[in-house]
Formats: structure tokens, C-alpha cells, sequence
């Protein structure tokens, strides 16, 4: 009998907190609901002490989720376990994750506690969260850095607390997958309780190795890995859900255990992210990046057509990617739009539909034929329910040979109209400088980055534009959809100044960790 693998997602959570991925609310909740279709079994939903919008999205996706466990992470003051309890109690299946630093490097330095300070804190928060919530999960910050006969120490104190799983962490990225593994080993051979709790891994990336030590792991005792789609995460990211969980798929007969991810939602989820956050991945990234499943060497493609199986671990089809050749035009109706959605995995509301109904009209207007990646830019782009408080009404740009590029762009904001023209380095400039001129109170946010990609190639393509912009310290990206780049450009622009507001709205006296 092959054992389960618990799947502990940390994407809104260790993911969401490192540069450039934070996430609105309501983009928590929609990542959320993903991740449940994907079927995780724990969605790490926040860090509720950190902030009051923090505190809101866990509320708010442990009242959600029906099928996964939501955990909420707390360090071991028992105010911040009361706090983190408050957000999670409506949840089906409520954890409470505490951890505390166990290496003599972080105790001295961070915490400024000897360690039998540390392993009261730890005893006393893990005993307080089980009084709350059955399912207590406790990490030792920098576990791979800890000294192994204190690990054991704590795990037995832990185990006695009521800890149901123990979590054992390399914070910094530093081991190397003999090593990772071995310390689970000596866990389970110095410490027999383990054998009655879930032994989790937790790995970053900063050597490269996350996925190959989680899977260390897994070959020395380990139930659960937590890890984070696409990998994202603190500086080099996670371990990467897709990576381990194809991993234990494809070489089961090996690892001989199996999670019950459902892969053919995992190439949906990780579009999904990149799309709120705006952390585009690599083309040569593994299961998910856009090469990886292409075989264009020439010998690589006389084999595959002699027989897939001579390059293919793995289909394409298995993680979810499909290669339709259905074009939608400018009579493709209401029912055909919504229909294909449903197909590419995306169950519109009305209120959805007319919105991307809308968009797609005005770029089938412009282009002959939509294709089913550009039909998703648009899906993608069309943020549901959001309040916008600016809106593009006009905009003209005349640029050329020997003219200085001036853009004229009218906004309204309720009953205000709102028109200014500016003139830039080029098209694109002048309008991001006329937008800035005419919404005041985003007058600061600077314009971090601008990327540009024609979705399918062609110069007939959609275009795709997301833009990074920050505003006193906070980074978001968003995106803008069109067939025409300047119209693209400005979409995106405007969609991000409205999240900004929005966002400063939602998180006064946000203080993330
Ligand atoms: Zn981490």
C-alpha cells in the first residue's frame, strides 16, 4: 500500500509575503478557491498578526474552503495563537500552525533566549493552540541549522504538548537532500513518539535543491511537504508544488507514496498566479513553464513521432495544458464566449460574462480572430467585483517621425472627468505620464518595471503588458490586454492604480513581517 502525501500549500502565506507577490483580499480568495479545485489538503491562508487585512483574508477563506484544512500561522505568544484562532475558527478544518526559532544562531541573535526559554515557549504555546483547535501543527525555525539533540528534545516536548504535526524547516535554503534526510531519520530513531504525529519538510530554494530535499525527505519517513505554486516565496522561492507533486506522480513506483493533488488543475493554478501577482516563470521552468513540454530538437522530434514515449515522462494533458485550435470571431455570441470559458476551466457569473463579453467585443472588433490564450488574458484580466474608481473614457496619441509623442487621455472618477495630455519619450511614456498627471493622489507610485509580450507571437497578436508599479514601499503588478499596445499599456496602468487605492484602503497600518 502506497502512503499518502499531505500537500501543504503555502502559497498565501510564505509565497504572498516575499517582494512583488503581494495579493489584494479578494485575490486571496479567488487563489484560494483554486486551490481547493486543485486539491490540497492545508491552504496556509495568512499570517493573521501581521495586519488587519491579513487577519481578513484568513477569516474569509476559512469561512470559504469546504474540502481543505486552513491553517494560520502564529509565532508562540499565546495573544498571537488567540488572534490566529479568531480568524480560523469557522473554517471545517481549522490548524493552528506556531513555530519558534530552534538554531543557536537565531536564538542568540533574533530571539535573545537560551533554549530552555525556547522550549517553554514552545511546550506552553503548543499545549494553549490544542485547548482551541485539535489540529496543531509546530515548526522549528531553521531546523536544519538546529542542533540535532535539541530538535529531539523539543520534538518529544511538542509531541507531549499535543502537537499533531511537527514541522522541521531549512529556513535558509542551506542543506542538501543526504543531509535533509537524514535529520528525519534521526528524528524517528531517537524520538519513537514521531511515529504517532505527520513529520512535515518545508524547504527554500536558495541552492536550488528545495524539491530534491523535500523528496529526501519523503524517502526518510516525511508525510507532508509544504510548498508554494510555481515555487514562489522569499528570495529563490519554495519548493514548488507542481515540481513535487508530478515528482511522486510519474516516479511513484519509487517513492511509493501519492498525494491526491488533482494534476490537471495544476497548469490553471499557476496561470492563475501569475496573473495576480504578476511573477511571470521562466520558459525553461519545469511542468509549468512554456517549454516544458516542447521538443524541438530535431532528433527529439523524430523520436516523438516514432513514439512518445522515447522523450515523454509526462503529458501535457496531465497537468491541463490543452492545445485547442477553436477560434472565436466578432459573431461569436454570449453562449459560445461563455461556453469556451467553461471549457478552459472558468465558470463566469453573469456579472463576469458581461464584463468579459464587453472587452472581448472591443478587441474582436480590432482583431479577426481570438484565440484560447488570448481569450484568457482577457478572462484573466477581468478583475470580479471590483470596485474601479478610475475608468478610461478616451484616449488619443499621435506620435511619428519628427513629432514629439503626445498622448490626451480623459478619466472618470464617479461624476469627475478627468483630461490632461502630456508628452513623453514615446507613445507609451506620454500616456503613463498624462495618467499620473491626472490622478493626484497615486501622483508618487513609480512605474517599477513594464513587460510586453505579444500572446501568440504574431504582430496581429494580443498584447499583453503587465506593469509593476510601487507606492510608499507596496509593489503590485497588473495587467492590460488588448490588440492595440498603447490601449494595453494604459489598461494595465489604470487597473493598478485602482488596486493601489483599494489597497491602501484594505490594509491601513498594514506591517508585514
Ligand atoms: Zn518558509
Amino acid at each position: 500500500m502506497e502512503d499518502r502525501i499531505i500537500i501543504f500549500d503555502t502559497t498565501l502565506r510564505d509565497g504572498e509575503q516575499s517582494p512583488g507577490c503581494s495579493m489584494t483580499v479578494e485575490e486571496k480568495l479567488r487563489m484560494a478557491k483554486q486551490l481547493e479545485r486543485l486539491r490540497v489538503d492545508v491552504i496556509e491562508a495568512g499570517f493573521p498578526i501581521a495586519s488587519t487585512g491579513d487577519f481578513e483574508a484568513v477569516r474569509r477563506i476559512a469561512g470559504m474552503v469546504e474540502t481543505s484544512s486552513v491553517a494560520g500561522l502564529s509565532r508562540t505568544v499565546l495573544s498571537d495563537i488567540d488572534r490566529t484562532w479568531e480568524a480560523i475558527r469557522e473554517a471545517r478544518k481549522p490548524r493552528i500552525h506556531t513555530f519558534i526559532a530552534t538554531s543557536d544562531i537565531h536564538m542568540t541573535h533574533k530571539l535573545k533566549k537560551t533554549r530552555a526559554q525556547v522550549l517553554s515557549d514552545a511546550q506552553r504555546a503548543v499545549a494553549h493552540a490544542r485547548s482551541l483547535c485539535p489540529d496543531v501543527e509546530f515548526s522549528c525555525e531553521d531546523a536544519s541549522r538546529s542542533d540535532m539533540e535539541f530538535l529531539c528534545e523539543i520534538a518529544e516536548a511538542v509531541i507531549e504538548s499535543g502537537a499533531t504535526v511537527l514541522n522541521l524547516p531549512d529556513t535558509v535554503g542551506y542543506s542538501v537532500p543526504a543531509e535533509y534526510g537524514a535529520m528525519f531519520r534521526t528524528l524517528r530513531e531517537r524520538v519513537p513518539r514521531t511515529s504517532g504525529i505527520i513529520l512535515s519538510a518545508h524547504c527554500h530554494n536558495d541552492l536550488g535543491l528545495a524539491v530534491a530535499n523535500s523528496l529526501a525527505a519523503v524517502e526518510n519517513g516525511v508525510r507532508q511537504i509544504e510548498c508554494t505554486v510555481n515555487g514562489i516565496g522569499e528570495r529563490a522561492g519554495n519548493a514548488a508544488l507542481e515540481e513535487i507533486v508530478l515528482a511522486l506522480k510519474v516516479r511513484s513506483e519509487r517513492l511509493r507514496v501519492k498525494s491526491s493533488v488533482n494534476t490537471e488543475e495544476i497548469y490553471r493554478s499557476s496561470r492563475l498566479l501569475t496573473n495576480l501577482t504578476g511573477m511571470v516563470v521562466q520558459r525553461n521552468k519545469a511542468i509549468v513553464g512554456a517549454n516544458a513540454f516542447a521538443h524541438e530538437a530535431g532528433i527529439h522530434q523524430d523520436g516523438m513521432l516514432k513514439s512518445a514515449l522515447t522523450y515523454e515522462i509526462m503529458t501535457p494533458q496531465s497537468v491541463g495544458i490543452t492545445h485547442s485550435t477553436l477560434v472565436l470571431g466578432k459573431h461569436s455570441g454570449r453562449h459560445a464566449i461563455k461556453k469556451r470559458c467553461e471549457e478552459l476551466g472558468y465558470n463566469l457569473s453573469a456579472e463576469e460574462l458581461e464584463r468579459v463579453y464587453g472587452e472581448f467585443c472591443t478587441i474582436a472588433d480590432q482583431k479577426k480572430e481570438v484565440f484560447d490564450e488570448e481569450l484568457l488574458a482577457i478572462v484573466e484580466a477581468v478583475e470580479p467585483g471590483a470596485q474601479e474608481q478610475y475608468r478610461l473614457e478616451a484616449l488619443h496619441v499621435s506620435t511619428g517621425t519628427n513629432v514629439r509623442p503626445t498622448a490626451t487621455v480623459e478619466l472618470k472618477s464617479g461624476e469627475d472627468r478627468l483630461v490632461d495630455s502630456a508628452t513623453g519619450d514615446g507613445p507609451v511614456d506620454a500616456a503613463m505620464e498624462v495618467l499620473r498627471k491626472c490622478v493626484s493622489d497615486v501622483a508618487d507610485i513609480r512605474l517599477e518595471e513594464y513587460h510586453v509580450d505579444a500572446i501568440r507571437g504574431g504582430t496581429d497578436a494580443l498584447v499583453d503588458v503587465r506593469v509593476r508599479l510601487s507606492k510608499d514601499g507596496k509593489i503590485l503588478t497588473s495587467r492590460g490586454a488588448r490588440a492595440d499596445i498603447i490601449m494595453a499599456s494604459v489598461e494595465a496602468m489604470i487597473a493598478g492604480m485602482n488596486r493601489l487605492l483599494r489597497e491602501e484602503h484594505e490594509n491601513r497600518g498594514k506591517n508585514p513581517r
